[in-house]
């Protein structure tokens, strides 16, 4: 064996254990969040700050700097887009990143944020944000001092969170986009509002049971490409997606016996996290670019399987007969343009997951710049219920009743998670600019979803982008998909696109 590849062989067995390590602590989230008894939120946030601080000395040893050292001198004969030379570039960062901050910090984080989401799930359901509020500020302290370690590094303290979730992203550039996206939304929101004649909730709204709608989830996910036996689905009080390790991939879903759309939309949604996951090259598992680019790129694979797929006519066509199959009443006697229409309808709501396409980027807007404040100083912890109330007033024309409804609905900030949300809609951003691109390139997808075959999209995603994983930056790996950068148009046109047709908008 030469010295380079010795190495080499080093380096990937520190990196299998720490992302062992990584499994292993989703394994437990998923735990905490599907089937533990309550009682065990105490415990459970110590169990994961050990393994937060286990992970945390692995990836900064001396021994893996020496082996980085020892590596770095070899990048320059190596094709930059090998493998071995993605992993020891991605390493190199990750391993800067986490040398810049103490263990003890990261180790306080997870219990702070293990323990706030418990207290949130209290707090949500009595509607009693004053019984969160010291857990966020907890959380918020916390953070500071996490943005602390990056000073002199960053032009802005967010961009350090934003960060953790889209290497690269700057603040000011987010903010540019959804000025646009906003400016593009806001008409359209306005046009659509003109042309709704209010009436009684539709369809998705009745009383649907429990065990119906979990069989139907399973139909409309058996469909979407998963390995038989490589995945599973349960309940979560805010559903997602953990990949727990090779082959093992767990789907979450939120079941309302008074709303059909929540576990039909979010299980595609997850499905779509999942599929990102596990269509990454096998080669690069149990390594750090095993997983996706970011959570915007993989935010634009859940809103592809949710939306542009889930919400299309041909998507509605396929799955006319299976709702009708499990509720044939109202469903027996609708037609696919009826479900269609049904499963788009404008309606600016009060809960971000619930909402349609064209207002939903004005709730992660609304998120974003509340954080932006709260972490930038501008704005008290104990203000926000107020700060959150007036936007949704201003943004959406929408009375919050409670907090449960307003500042309480997400579990994010009391999981320590600040810089997330933009995600969201940048996800959605990226999501039309990819499927412009996988439309050219597959001229009879549309057939091929109202036929329920989803294999060549599957196929095509996973060929453009789920197979490079983390190797390349969210930028770079965006380029390679789609031949440009990040931009706001495609999205624009594709809701004025689908909108103005089913409002019958000029
Ligand atoms: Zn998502």
């Amino acid at each position: 064996m030469s010295p380079v590849s010795d190495t080499m062989t080093r380096l990937r067995g520190r990196l299998a254990e720490v992302r062992d390590l990584d499994t292993i602590t989703m394994t437990l989230i998923w735990d905490q969040q599907t089937m533990m008894p309550p009682g065990g939120g105490a415990n459970r946030a110590d169990q994961l700050a050990t393994l937060e601080h286990l992970r945390h000395e692995k990836g900064v040893s001396s021994e893996m700097e020496r082996l980085l050292d020892e590596l770095d001198r070899d990048l320059d004969g190596m094709d930059p887009d090998s493998d071995d030379a993605c992993l020891i570039r991605v390493t190199r960062r990750d391993f800067e990143k986490a040398s810049l901050v103490p263990p003890d910090l990261k180790g306080d984080l997870a219990r702070a944020g293990s323990l706030g989401q418990e207290a949130w799930a209290k707090a949500r359901e009595s509607s009693d944000f004053a019984s969160f509020l010291p857990f966020l500020e907890r959380l918020l302290e916390l953070k500071a001092r996490y943005v602390e370690c990056f000073a002199g590094r960053v032009d802005c303290a967010y961009d350090a969170l934003l960060d953790d979730f889209e290497p690269g992203a700057k603040t000011t550039e987010v903010a540019q986009l959804f000025t646009e996206l906003k400016g593009g939304l806001v008409p359209l929101i306005t046009a659509i509002g003109e042309r709704v004649v209010p009436g009684a909730p539709g369809p998705l709204h009745g009383a649907y049971a429990r065990r119906e709608q979990r069989q139907l989830a399973l139909s409309a996910l058996a469909a979407l490409g998963f390995e038989p036996g490589e995945w599973r689905l349960d309940e979560a009080a805010h559903p997602f997606a953990a990949r727990c390790g090779w082959g093992d991939n767990r789907l979450t879903t939120r079941i309302d016996e008074s709303y059909l759309g929540m576990a039909l939309y979010s299980s595609l949604h997850e499905c779509g996290h999942g599929l990102y996951e596990a269509g990454v090259a096998s080669e690069l598992s149990r390594t750090p670019l095993g997983t996706g680019a970011s959570l915007g790129l993989h935010e634009s694979q859940s809103r592809l399987w949710e939306n542009i797929v889930g919400r299309s006519r041909p998507f509605c066509e396929w799955l006319l007969p299976r709702l009708a199959e499990h509720f044939a009443i109202p469903f027996g006697s609708m037609s696919p343009e009826d479900l269609f229409r049904t499963v788009n309808e404008v309606k600016p709501s009060l809960i971000r997951v619930e909402a349609d396409e064209t207002t939903y980027s004005l709730h992660v807007i609304l998120r974003f710049e509340i954080e932006q404040e709260l972490i930038e100083g501008g704005l008290a912890a104990r203000d926000v219920p107020d700060a959150w109330n007036a936007r949704m007033q201003s943004y959406l024309g929408v009375e919050v009743p409670d907090d449960a409804n307003g500042v309480l609905q997400d579990v994010h900030w009391s999981a320590g998670l600040f810089g997330y949300f933009p995600t969201y809609a940048l996800g959605n951003i990226m999501s039309a600019q990819i499927w412009e691109r996988a439309r050219a390139d597959l001229p009879a997808v549309d057939e091929q979803i109202a036929a329920g075959e989803l294999g060549g999209l599957h196929e095509w995603l996973r060929e453009h982008l789920y197979r490079h994983g983390r190797k390349f930056t969210p930028e770079e790996t965006l380029r390679k998909v789609v031949g440009g950068p990040i931009a706001v148009e495609p999205y624009l046109n594709y809701l004025r696109e689908k909108f103005s047709d089913i409002y019958g908008i000029a």
